[in-house]
C-alpha cells in the first residue's frame, strides 16, 4: 500500500512517536510524507519515505495530485486544529480530493491507531482491487 503521512508542526512529535510505535507495519508499504514530516520520521525511524515538498509551499498538493491518479492508498494526517495554517486552501483541497476518489484519510492519532491495526489485518486489500480495475480501465 502507499500511505501518506503528514503532521503539522505542533503534530511532529506526535506523528515521530506513532512512526516509531508502528514501524513495523509501516515498514512493509511505500512511505511518502511532505517534506518536514517525512524527514523527521526518516530520521526518527530509519523507514525509507519519499518525500514530497513542504506542506505550505505545496507539499499536500502533490499528495493531493496522487490521489487524484488513484495513486495512493491511505492518507494519514496528524492536523493541528488549533493554529491557522497559511495553505489552508490546499489542506482543504487535499482531503476533498479524499472524498472525492474514496481515499481513506484519518486526522488525529485515534483514528491512526485504528487503521494501522487494520491496515496489519489486512482490511485495505480492496484498494489493489480497485487499482487493478483502473488499471485494466485505462489499457482498454
Ligand atoms: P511539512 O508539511 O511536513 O513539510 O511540515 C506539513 C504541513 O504543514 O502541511
Amino acid at each position: 500500500m502507499k500511505i501518506s503521512l503528514i503532521a503539522h508542526d505542533k503534530k511532529k512529535e506526535q506523528m515521530i512517536q506513532f512512526a516509531t510505535s508502528y514501524r513495523h507495519i509501516l515498514a512493509e508499504h511505500e512511505l511518502f510524507a511532505t517534506g518536514t514530516t517525512g524527514q523527521k520520521i526518516q530520521d526518527a525511524t530509519g523507514l525509507s519515505v519519499v518525500r514530497f515538498q513542504s506542506g505550505p509551499i505545496g507539499g499536500d498538493q502533490q499528495i493531493g495530485a496522487k490521489i487524484a491518479e488513484n495513486d495512493m492508498d491511505l492518507i494519514i494526517f496528524f492536523r493541528d486544529p488549533l493554529t491557522s495554517q497559511p495553505h489552508e486552501p490546499d489542506i482543504s483541497a487535499l482531503m476533498r480530493l479524499c472524498d472525492v476518489h474514496q481515499i481513506p484519510l484519518v486526522t488525529n492519532l485515534a483514528g491512526a491507531e485504528i487503521v494501522i491495526r487494520a491496515l496489519e489485518a489486512g482490511f485495505f486489500a480492496w484498494r489493489e482491487i480497485v487499482r487493478d480495475v483502473d488499471n485494466l480501465d485505462s489499457n482498454t
